[in-house]
């Protein structure tokens, strides 16, 4: 019969460009299929044992050569499963390209490993899969790991089971987590804003340890947003140094501002820098007035930095009394910063075995499920947990099925 789709693929594992080993994996979905892969093995692959591929135990490393009429590339290949063989070669491109190349012309699709990935596990493994690759740090990849071990699977499998005031304390612990769970992914973004020549882009040097910006002593100077990607305890952030924010009647300068308070909506936190080496002036107040008045809503939470505290105090007028005393210059209270950033972004860090919704999508039919809780309609929270396990789209506008 004729199948619709291909269903013998092969994937590039490794990232692509120079590396010491790549890995492609061949995925059969049928017993078909699978004759075709050891086939196509059996054609390209030379074993130095001797025998052909197809007569290699599973499970085992096979050490050979991939031959084709105008090249040979060492390879050790693995039959990891009855339906999976791992062929691992030398990481440039050519020797990958020369491997695929082959495969294709034997009937095997390529395509990108996060298509493979899901044909191979279930649509919320692979969710799971494609959020660990893209982790940047080890201690996001860690928490990730183990939710794609199975404890986010598990606990949001025994919730099905459970009596409706119980499945609302489980809900509300795993959407505590839910800013946590997006931000493995997706470095927690910090904003330093002030007016123009409070250090801002000299505490982002600081911060990032190194320096990418030229500083000027001429207010203005940073026009546009900069921005850099570090880690604090492991975790990753984006931190980004905007152009002074203040009325001015310079159009370029105006765009530059714009896009600064922009940036500042969008931040995670926002640290407030003023420099107490001079008197305050308006802009400082109001500035001052405008981002750390918790009264006022969407504001992300305000850290208030007294710079250049290694000069005399000249601000004469009352401070927070949380501002922290900070020099770029010496380096004194950098430390410090990065510890109440991290303590104010990531207040809880779940321990091992903890589940963690990781995805926008997870943490919607969550919420779709508390908030069907709330309204007594246990079975509509069960539906939207099982989409939420099943891997299924949100859809915004429709209950869940
Ligand atoms: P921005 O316009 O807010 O980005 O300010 P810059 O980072 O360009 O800094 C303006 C000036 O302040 C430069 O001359 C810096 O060397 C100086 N500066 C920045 N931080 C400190 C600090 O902590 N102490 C002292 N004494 N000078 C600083």
């Amino acid at each position: 019969m004729h199948r619709l789709e291909t269903i013998l693929t092969a994937s590039l594992l490794t990232p692509p460009g120079r590396g010491a080993v790549a890995v492609v994996r061949v995925h059969a979905s049928t017993s078909d299929d699978q004759n075709l892969a050891e086939q196509a093995l059996d054609s390209f692959f030379v074993a130095v044992n001797g025998r052909p591929f197809s007569e290699q135990a599973t499970g085992r490393l096979c050490y050979g050569h991939w031959k084709t009429d105008t090249s040979s590339e060492d390879v050790v290949v693995c039959r990891a499963s009855d339906f999976i063989i791992e062929i691992s070669c030398h990481g440039g491109r050519a020797a990958v390209a020369r491997i695929l190349t082959s495969l294709k012309t034997a009937g095997v699709t390529i395509e990108d490993w996060q298509t493979q990935q899901a044909g191979i596990t279930s649509a919320f493994d692979a969710e799971l899969s494609v959020a660990l690759s893209r982790a940047t740090t080890t201690r996001a990849a860690a928490v990730l790991l183990d939710q794609a071990s199975g404890t986010l699977s598990n606990i949001l499998q025994q919730m099905l089971q459970l009596e409706p005031c119980e499945l609302a304390e489980h809900l509300d612990k795993l959407l505590a987590y839910s800013q946590f769970g997006l931000h493995l992914t997706q470095p927690w973004r910090v904003v330093l804003a002030g007016r123009p020549n409070v250090g801002k882009s000299t505490l982002i040097n600081a911060l990032l340890g190194y320096t990418r910006s030229i500083v000027f002593d001429q207010p203005g100077t940073t026009r546009d947003v900069v921005t850099g990607q570090t880690a604090f305890e492991g975790w990753p952030f984006q931190l980004a140094d905007t152009a002074g924010i203040r009325n001015t009647t310079d159009e370029l300068e105006q765009a530059g501002i714009e896009r600064a308070r922009r940036t500042a909506e969008a931040a995670d936190l926002l640290c407030l820098l003023l420099d107490t080496s001079q008197p305050a002036t308006a802009e400082d107040l109001a500035l001052l007035d405008e981002f750390s008045n918790p009264a006022r809503n969407n504001r992300p939470p305000v850290i208030i930095v007294a710079h250049k505290a290694d000069l005399p105090n000249r601000w004469a007028e009352p401070l927070p009394d949380d501002a922290m005393p900070i020099s770029s210059t010496t380096g004194d209270g950098v430390e410090n910063l990065m510890t109440a950033i991290v303590q104010t972004l990531i207040p809880l860090v779940p321990s091992t075995g903890t589940p963690v919704p990781i995805s926008q999508r997870q943490i919607q039919w969550l919420n779709r499920a508390r908030q069907a809780l709330a309204t007594g309609d246990a079975a509509q929270a069960v539906a939207a947990i099982r989409n939420c396990l099943s891997g299924s789209p949100f859809e915004s506008d429709s209950p869940s099925k």
